[in-house]
């Protein structure tokens, strides 16, 4: 299992003016560690780039108990024939296998996009307190960009989130990813 390195004593910060107006707002959203946050994403990203080998919409995540990263994931829809196999699916099960439990309170889930209706029902059934994301998705997004559903119909505990955590760089994935597919698709029609 991985480590993570000694992010802890950097201290907390503001990412964005958004996470400083969500915290300021309160309630659900909380300031969390830059340095550490930003790390896990990272290999989040990685995560997402295996599900672009593998011709997936590339978004990656992972889920983290006490510094240790004890699931990883990305999505796999193409591959399994099943539209559900999202990452944060996907990684919450193995993250439930790991523990041998259904319960994953005092976990984090990093992953590169946020989270649709279905992804977020699910950590909160898992009972996942703390997540953070990183592009935003303004087609399914259930926690900021389409709809806000971080409240105490989806959650009935208290759950914290992140977002927008090395968003450039996730967006920018999903963004290559699908001008290849019209790409690809335009060359077919001219063919
Ligand atoms: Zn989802």
């Amino acid at each position: 299992m991985d480590r993570v390195p000694d992010y802890e004593s950097v201290g907390w910060a503001f990412e964005s003016p958004r996470a400083h107006l969500n915290a300021l707002i309160g309630g659900v959203t909380m300031v969390r560690n830059a340095n550490r946050d930003e790390y896990f994403m990272g290999l989040a990203i990685h995560e997402a780039k295996k599900a672009l080998e593998r011709k997936e919409v590339p978004v990656g995540a992972l889920i983290v108990k006490e510094g240790e990263i004890i699931a990883r994931g990305f999505n796999g829809c193409m591959n399994y024939s099943d539209p559900t196999a999202h990452a944060e699916i996907l990684t919450i099960r193995r993250a439930c296998k790991t523990l041998n439990n259904n319960n994953l309170s005092n976990c984090t889930l990093y992953v590169t996009l946020e989270p649709c209706i279905m992804c977020l029902k699910a950590m909160s059934l898992a009972k996942i307190n703390v997540f953070v994301f990183g592009a935003y998705d303004s087609d399914m997004g259930a926690v900021e960009s389409t709809w806000n559903l971080v409240n105490e119909k989806v959650f009935n505990y208290d759950v914290v989130f992140r977002g927008g955590v090395k968003e450039k760089e996730c967006s920018e994935l999903l963004k290559d990813f699908f001008n290849k597919i019209r790409k690809e698709q335009k060359n077919e029609k001219e063919i």
